[in-house]
């Protein structure tokens, strides 16, 4: 018993250590959503929350992708507007706190800033309605240093099904092929999350370059629409891209299924509000989300077991973490928040990952799509 108790605690040392030396991308946190309508100065710890920049250094996540979500009843010019506050709120982290965080546009730019001890800060749009079905504005997204877009949310757009919505246009329009080749050629990442099968397979026929599933688990241990199945698996591995695993409640464990159902209804119910109304309508909806923790089932193990799936059959070059927090009320029992982190590299460890695979999968591999998107 005693000799457990100590490789136990040898394991989380090394945990702890290893979490210093890995780059530390998660592909998806909603924490923008905390600065903009809450207010909230990520400089400081919080209570509440999952992330900020003392609790990123802590988990050893000092690249996470920053995601602009939209809720979809913003609508044409008022989800460019929501875009562009996003965009502000974040403008305004990056000014307060020049020591701390600074943004990336560019793999090179992540090794750089995670080198110097600060956050690294990479942008990205999540659902493509945000662009207004004009190439023009994404091209302006890509100018204010936003570097992904995951193409729709849990709604159909006007060229786009998502997983959560009924098929309208069998997967992605002309216009839909449009964007894509059109965030090939600026070197945007293309982000499948969210979006339907269909439209995962019709993006894997027009791109050229590896994409990004930034936030989504297993299908064969989590039988929800917003994960993977095994034969997306290994076509996003031939497509040389990555999946983030989530950690949400029902992502992780099917018993929790009816939390996330809640979680996407939440953003169903249509309005016709404009400007500070629908803000405050927008602002109502984040305070429920972010509210009281829901209670789940999962675990890290869980977690754990997600991994092992994908790199079963992906492969080790193909996994990363796409945690969701701050976008989910229910992380799982051991990873409340991302200081958590070093506990699910002791659980990989104990399961016998090499160190080298854990800096492949905690940052590595997303790094290589970065860089042969972006160029460099
Ligand atoms: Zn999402």
């Amino acid at each position: 018993m005693t000799a457990q108790i100590e490789l136990a605690r040898d394991e989380m040392t090394r945990a702890r250590e290893l979490a210093t030396e890995v780059i530390g991308i998660d592909s998806h946190i909603d924490t923008m959503q905390r600065v903009l309508v809450m207010g909230e100065d990520l400089g400081k710890r919080w209570r509440v929350g999952h992330v900020d920049i003392p609790r990123l250094h802590e988990g050893g996540m000092k690249a996470p992708f920053f995601a602009f979500w939209v809720p979809v009843y913003y609508q044409g010019a008022e989800a460019v507007r929501r875009a562009l506050d996003l965009r502000d709120a974040m403008q305004w982290l990056l000014d307060a706190h020049p020591d701390k965080i600074e943004l990336a546009t560019t793999a090179a730019d992540i090794e750089r800033i995670v080198r110097s001890g600060k956050i690294s800060a990479f942008l990205t749009i999540e659902g493509g309605h945000q662009i207004d079905d004009d190439l023009r504005v994404l091209r302006m997204y890509y100018l204010l240093g936003i570097r992904a877009m995951t193409l729709t949310h849990s709604r159909n757009n006007n060229w786009a099904d998502a997983s959560t919505d009924k098929p309208v246009h069998n997967g992605l329009t002309d216009f839909g092929k449009e964007v894509v080749r059109e965030m090939n050629r600026l070197g945007m990442l293309v982000d499948v999350s969210h979006v339907s099968d269909k439209t995962f397979y019709d993006t894997l026929a027009v791109t050229t370059k590896p994409v990004i599933v930034s936030h989504s688990s297993m299908r064969a241990l989590s039988n929800v629409p917003r994960n993977v199945t095994d034969e997306m698996l290994r076509a996003l591995s031939r497509n040389g891209g990555v999946i983030g695993i989530n950690f949400g409640e029902g992502f992780v464990n099917p018993r929790d299924r009816e939390a996330l159902q809640s979680a996407i209804n939440v953003e169903t119910s249509a309005t016709s509000l404009t400007g500070k109304a629908l803000d405050d309508y927008a602002a109502a909806d984040v305070h429920k989300l972010f509210g009281a923790r829901v209670n789940v089932v999962a675990t890290m193990e869980d977690v754990a077991d997600h991994i092992d799936h994908a790199v079963k059959i992906a492969g080790i070059d193909h996994v990363g973490i796409g945690s969701d927090f701050d976008g989910v009320s229910g992380p799982p029992n051991g990873l409340e928040d991302v200081s958590k982190m070093p506990a699910l590299i002791a659980v990989l460890l104990r399961r016998g990952y090499a160190e080298r695979d854990l800096k492949k999968i905690f940052g590595e591999n997303h790094l290589r799509v970065i860089r042969q998107v972006t160029g460099s």
